[in-house]
């Protein structure tokens, strides 16, 4: 088959949610379409540590949960699904968010009875900035939750998105007795097990005893609503990012779920162009060329081994090929290669655009390098730069590892393993990350690859704001709004929260405070 025909099967996504919303629910029975595995409950037992893993860092082994944003692949109908992993919880790192560089689209899980929540909205700033299609998954329908036009409207002013209804819940709880789907003009029945009934809606009236109740009558008048108002779905506003489609059902019953699923899958774009030196590089080019969007650090202890995960863009890639490192100019034989699965490291031979290789790292690579097969390289478009929320200050326990402790920090920096800043009054170092798992990691790095004890003391969670240096004027600023410098020397203000924020921008209206979420 064609690098193009390869291509188009693909569907490359991430789930974003906040945790508990039903993302390992709803992944699982993704998972038993794709045949990946053969009974429910098997991704939960990895996440509660019952499912062996083999040499994976210490930290994973102790928190009983993977730390990499793995990779889960199978077919699907003719597809050749991606699922990227975005861990939650206290996994939360930025790998999280690079991730999101990686796929081509998003599945956002809302819990209906909750609606939009912390996580799902930084989740959601991302792929809004990158231009991400959003598929809105409304889940635990089987619950008493909010009202949908509420979620809807929820969602259009909190996330700034438009929403088109899929389908339409008729009732919710106890009282949920399934839903329109609005595309083919039919009601699917729930019947409290698995099998979806679906009633072509012009036969609704040969059921009496479904639709002759107020729940029922409800929801109808509000679908002929919807249909009054008449909005088609603009696939294209889908594309652009600026339009969601939103599907109500349950992971847990489950309903609606299959119907969502190939829905998405024949909506879902397949890999488009990315941006790389100023051109547009077509997935279909024949050359293969891929970028860093990860690198996994001391997966195995014995053997100090890093993987990095790489998108396939373009092209074919096939393992022992000879690709250039286009930040060094370097050719680099990938001789060794491991392609991600729900449960186990398989070697990949052949990959497709959209595809994700884990290839051996002997320290030579850095989050957001190119590989491109052949001499003429370009670059890909730089990964963001993604604002941290928690901040530390950090130190070496003993005073005499000063050299080690400077050159750890730099190393771990560099590789995108958690953000240095430096206090402008005292040059001091804060570490900034966007969760706690990158302090346990850096620790661990620093005391286990460059034996050094480290001390960190909380600044807490902090809002930065990046300034322009020819409006700081040091004085404005104190340990509400903590002055620091990045390491390009930009000048940032760590609010401590939102009312020194507002505080700030009252008393100095003409400070322009930068949001790197708004601007990237
Ligand atoms: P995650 O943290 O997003 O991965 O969420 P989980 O999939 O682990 O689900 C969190 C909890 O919500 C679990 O107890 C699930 O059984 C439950 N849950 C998930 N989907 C549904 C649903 O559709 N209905 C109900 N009632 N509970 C659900």
């Amino acid at each position: 088959m064609s690098v193009k025909e390869e291509m188009q099967k693909r569907r490359t996504f991430a789930i974003i949610s906040h945790p508990d919303a039903g993302k390992t629910t709803l992944t699982e029975k993704f998972l038993l379409y794709g045949n990946l595995i053969r009974n429910a409950g098997t991704v939960k037992a990895k996440k509660s540590g019952k499912f062996a893993t083999s040499d994976w860092m210490e930290i994973e082994k102790k928190r009983g949960i993977s730390v990499t944003s793995s990779v889960m692949n199978f077919e699907y109908e003719g597809y050749q699904v991606n699922i990227l992993d975005t861990p939650g919880h206290e996994d939360f790192s930025e790998d999280t968010y690079r991730t999101l560089t990686a796929v081509d689209s998003v599945i956002m899980i809302i819990d209906g009875t909750k609606g939009i929540e912390a996580q799902t909205l930084k989740l959601f700033k991302v792929c809004k900035m990158r231009g991400i299609p959003i598929f809105t998954f409304i889940n635990k329908l089987d619950r008493e939750g909010k009202d949908p036009f509420d979620l809807l409207k929820e969602i259009e002013d909190e996330l700034g998105i438009q929403t088109y209804p899929m389908n339409w819940p008729v009732g919710m709880g106890k009282r949920f007795q399934g839903i329109f789907d609005r595309q083919n003009d039919q009601f699917i029945r729930f019947s409290g097990n698995e099998q979806e009934i679906p009633i072509p809606k012009e036969e609704l009236d040969n059921y009496p005893e479904l639709v002759e109740n107020e729940t029922f009558q409800a929801a109808y008048e509000e679908m002929e609503l919807l249909e009054e108002a008449g909005e088609q779905l603009d696939m294209d506003a889908v594309q652009q990012g600026e339009l969601t489609p939103v599907f109500f059902g349950s992971a847990l019953a489950p309903f609606g779920v299959e119907t969502f699923f190939e829905s998405f899958i024949s909506m879902a774009p397949q890999p488009f162009p990315r941006k790389a030196s100023g051109e547009l590089i077509p997935p279909d080019k024949e050359e293969f060329s891929g970028f860093i969007f990860k690198i996994q650090a001391n997966m195995n202890k014995a053997h100090r081994d890093r993987v990095a995960f790489v998108r396939v863009c373009s092209g074919k890639f096939e393992r022992g090929m000879n690709v250039t490192l286009d930040r060094t100019g370097k050719t680099i034989k990938i001789a060794q290669t491991q392609q991600f699965v729900a449960s186990s490291r398989e070697t990949a031979e052949i990959a497709y655009p959209g595809d994700i290789i884990g290839i051996y790292d002997p320290n030579v690579y850095r989050i957001g390098d190119t590989l491109v097969e052949g001499k003429n390289t370009f670059h890909y478009e730089e990964l963001p730069q993604f604002p941290p929320e928690l901040f530390k200050k950090v130190t070496a326990k003993n005073v005499m590892k000063a050299k080690q402790f400077k050159k750890g920090i730099e190393q771990l920096v560099q590789e995108g393993a958690i953000q240095l800043f430096r206090g402008v009054r005292n040059e001091e170092y804060i570490i900034g990350a966007v969760g706690q798992l990158q302090y346990d990691v850096f620790e661990y790095r620093m005391k286990n690859e460059y034996n050094v004890d480290i001390v960190l003391e909380s600044i807490g969670e902090r809002m930065p704001r990046w300034l322009k240096e020819e409006q700081v004027d040091q004085k404005l600023f104190d340990e509400r709004s903590m002055l620091v410098k990045d390491r390009e020397d930009n000048y940032i203000a760590l609010f401590k929260n939102e009312f020194s924020l507002r505080w700030f921008r009252d008393k100095n209206p003409d400070i322009e405070l930068i949001d790197l979420f708004e601007v990237n």
